[in-house]
């Protein structure tokens, strides 16, 4: 299993670094983010073998779950990429070292006060957007956007970094550039119009887009299926 998947890690990673050269990027400028969701506290192993040192998961309960069961996680970054529902967060802000799914303000000051009363250092937190306007989508509204992220930057429990989005599953070409494209603006914007704002992550690309969300801009891809197989 192990060969497997370091066998799709080299080839994700020269895929990854393809598409950052036709922009005119440096390779080394898209973190890749393994997506362990779906699959056994094994996977988590792995990927810590092969000398990643980040795991992104979309439930509270899993990763907690996975946590207990794994005997050495250190120097792993957990990152939270699913909807957190707000009574969640306490066990959100033990078990994550970033939130990449924080799209309104009620959770951002959830979030803040928990790390405050926790004495837990600030939490790294990206903001979701959802260019697309897709309902089943979480995220902010691109009007929103701005206005949010400078109001989170406020609250001393949380330290944002940069926007997170996910495209419409299956959508075409031009709706994919279409919402990358909108998210790397919105980030622009908000270095441009919120004074002290230098966050420059951008979260975005999955196992059928990645390549795209490259081309777009995105310095962190979010893979499971591409790298871990089917869940
Ligand atoms: C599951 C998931 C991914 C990874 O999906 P794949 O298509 O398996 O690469 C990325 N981001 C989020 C938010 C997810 O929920």
């Amino acid at each position: 299993m192990n060969d497997l998947i370091e066998a799709r890690l080299t080839q994700v990673t020269e895929r990854v670094a393809r598409a950052a050269e036709r922009v005119g990027r440096s390779p080394e400028d898209v973190q890749i983010l393994p997506v362990t969701k779906g699959h056994s506290k094994s996977a988590i192993e792995s990927v810590l073998s092969l000398g990643l040192n980040c795991v992104g998961e979309n439930r509270v309960p899993e990763a907690e779950a996975k946590q207990t069961e794994l005997d050495n996680t250190s120097g792993l970054s957990w990152h939270l990429i699913g909807r957190l529902q707000r009574n969640k967060a306490r066990r959100a802000v033990r078990l994550f070292d970033v939130i990449e799914s924080v799209d309104s303000l009620r959770l951002a000051e959830t979030l803040s006060r928990i790390v405050e009363e926790e004495d837990h250092e600030p939490i790294e937190t990206l903001v979701q957007v959802n260019p697309s306007r897709e309902v089943s989508k979480a995220g902010s509204s691109p009007e929103e956007t701005v206005s949010l992220v400078h109001t989170i930057c406020h609250l001393s429990g949380l330290r944002v970094t940069g926007l997170m989005t996910m495209a419409p599953f299956g959508a075409d070409e031009t709706v994919l550039r279409n919402v990358f494209s909108k998210t790397y603006e919105l980030l622009r914007r908000c270095r441009d119009e919120i004074p002290g704002f230098e966050g420059r992550v951008l979260s975005m690309g999955m196992s059928s887009d990645f390549e795209i969300a490259v081309e777009e801009g995105s310095t962190r891809v979010r893979l499971g299926t591409v790298i871990l197989g089917e869940r």
